[in-house]
């Protein structure tokens, strides 16, 4: 009886060794590359959004979709929907729970932290070559750091969703537009377009 507890010690012990070893010493295949905040290696398919990473979805304009968890497909065109008093919605409003990471859309410098009525806390961030400005309207939070001036990558996180200003606490989202800048206009001014083709790779009801 003895015995056999013995030797079933043993094999015990030689066992968690050799499991020890193995994956310790003996390479476990090439492990996956996620770098979090970068998008590396990304080429916009013109047909379809691709998955640059885990979690960041390039569309077919190569923006990144902003709010993280987010497919395309779960995008709906909410741009051309009526605001009361002639105002249209110039913007896409992309429905996720409270608190879900925002990323940037795209590359840019953030030009103006703002906290409005109607946006809430806002952010926005102006591309390199000046012409557009992204903007990120009802979050419940900015990164920790963020500031005005501050490079941003696409694909790095600015905020988190929340329903400040006039959204509605029963249905957080993320506000987001694309504005096309002439020259000398300041951040607040800018013409829209809608972002949902840029994001979703297909035309409104296609
Ligand atoms: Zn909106």
């Amino acid at each position: 009886m003895l015995r056999l507890i013995g030797t079933a010690l043993l094999s015990a012990v030689l066992t968690s060794a050799f499991w020890i070893w193995f994956y310790n010493f003996v390479p476990q295949g090439t492990p996956t590359v996620v770098r979090s905040g970068n998008v590396v290696a990304v080429k916009p398919d013109q047909e379809a959004p691709v998955l640059v990473s885990q979690q960041v979805v390039v569309g077919p304009a190569g923006l990144a979709l902003p709010v993280i968890g987010i497919k395309a497909d779960q995008l709906v065109d909410t741009y051309d929907q009526a605001r009361g008093a002639g105002r249209r919605h110039d913007a896409i409003d992309i429905m996720a729970a409270e608190g879900t990471p925002v990323i940037a859309a795209a590359d840019g410098t953030i030009e103006k932290l703002f906290n409005s009525v109607r946006g809430g806390i806002t952010i926005y961030v102006r591309s390199p070559d000046r012409q557009w400005i992204y903007y990120y309207a009802h979050l419940s939070a900015y990164a920790p750091g963020l500031h005005e001036g501050q490079q941003v990558k696409r694909g790095q996180v600015i905020g988190r969703v929340g329903h400040t200003g006039d959204a509605s606490a029963a249905g957080p989202h993320l506000h987001f537009a694309v504005n096309r800048m002439a020259p000398g206009e300041r951040w607040w001014n800018g013409t829209p377009i809608n972002p949902y083709p840029l994001l979703a790779g297909k035309r409104a009801g296609g």
